[in-house]
């Protein structure tokens, strides 16, 4: 199955470009207090080390608008503001230097104060994301087409692109949209409505999605349905937890679609009868490991030394364990047998290894 991407319009978030034939990006939003700068920073530090590629941080006050540009200072992605109701806010976060804003135009408290939004971003030149959501929608759409469902999403739909007009009607074009909802089914058919619509470039996610494991399945399953049908340029897998997570997440659902791939894939077996290691540890160390690479290979962990590397033969490296030996193996093929003791620590300098040849390979080959 090839993935054909939906044409869109091209836009710019500071130096990352969303829409048309850029990457599909990967974000996440920050759960500090903006206001407190240092720890904002630091978390949007450990983002960016995970390939965060743009960060949103809430702007729920003046404290928070003005730390925007402390903020952007200390950190080298590009910084989103998310603004509801106060107009002020979202000029302020601008005029602080944020690279994208987020807003309901709708919520704004009428159109002389859109305007005034939008002057702003063209005088600074930063894009809107008209964000909708489930229940930020006008109460005469709601009247009119019922709160959205998996069969009707006519409301999120309408509010959307009547908060696109309000913004064209003021002469701006610099925008991007999400139609957020709870409900997987509801964002899918939603999208794919919205996509026939429009071809300002489209941002995904399920809100308020859930903790780890039912978030990375909510998410997984719309934004995997949606992006293999072309729809999406950039993304947030929202999960109630540290939002480094997110990130994780989201490459691994690019990964997974063979979209974008950004450090090493991890195999492990799920183990059973033969497993003869304490396999959940040592794949622990080596996911905890992996995450700090970038070179793009596969890594296999697998539970008994008999199956472990055929059943793991396309991992560039792998490592099985089971009754005291361990062996390493490349390609399917054993490699070292060692005693399982030292076991992680020759694979680990190996990976690492392996991760310096790509490294270098790469450098001259720019
Ligand atoms: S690799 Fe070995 S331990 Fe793991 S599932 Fe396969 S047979 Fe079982």
């Amino acid at each position: 199955m090839m993935i054909v991407r939906r044409q869109t319009k091209k836009i710019r978030v500071g130096n990352v470009a969303i829409g048309g034939d850029s990457p599909i990006s990967v974000q996440s939003m920050t759960n500090t207090n903006t206001a407190d700068i240092e720890a904002t920073v630091a978390q949007i530090r450990k983002l960016e080390d995970a390939g965060c590629e743009i960060v949103r941080v809430a702007v729920p006050d003046q404290e928070a608008a003005v730390a925007v540009r402390a903020i952007r200072d200390g950190i080298t992605i590009p910084l989103i503001a998310d603004i509801h109701f106060d107009a002020r806010l979202a000029v302020m976060a601008m005029e602080s230097g944020a690279d994208g804003i987020r807003i309901n135009p709708g919520n704004l408290g009428g159109e002389e104060k859109v305007a005034k939004v939008v002057d702003a971003a063209l005088c600074h030149r930063v894009p809107i994301r008209v964000g909708v959501n489930s229940g930020s929608i006008e109460k005469d759409l709601l009247k009119k087409y019922g709160f959205p469902t998996a069969h009707n999403t006519d409301s999120l739909i309408e509010s959307a692109m009547r908060n696109v007009r309000l913004l064209e009607k003021s002469g701006f074009r610099d925008i991007k949209i999400s139609i957020k909802s709870t409900d997987v089914l509801t964002t899918v058919n939603g999208y794919t409505q919205l996509s026939k619509l429009t071809d300002y470039p489209l941002h995904l996610g399920v809100t308020e999605a859930g903790g780890l494991i039912a978030g990375t399945v909510k998410s997984s399953v719309a934004l995997g349905l949606l992006l293999s049908r072309g729809i999406g340029d950039t993304f947030r897998v929202s999960l109630t937890r540290d939002p480094v997570e997110e990130v994780r997440v989201g490459f691994e659902l690019l990964r997974s679609l063979k979209i974008r791939q950004r450090g090493p894939e991890l195999i492990s077996c799920p183990t059973c009868g033969r497993t003869r290691i304490d396999l959940f540890s040592l794949a622990e160390k080596v996911e905890a490991l992996v995450q700090t690479m970038e070179a793009p290979l596969k890594v296999a962990v697998m539970g008994c030394v008999v199956n472990g590397p055929g059943e793991a033969r396309e991992a560039d490296i792998g490592v099985a364990g089971g009754n005291g030996v361990g062996i390493i193996f490349k390609k399917g093929e054993i490699w070292k047998k060692v005693a399982e003791k030292e076991l992680i620590d020759v694979f680990m300098s190996e990976l690492k290894k392996m991760e310096h040849e790509w490294y270098k390979s790469s450098v001259s080959a720019e």
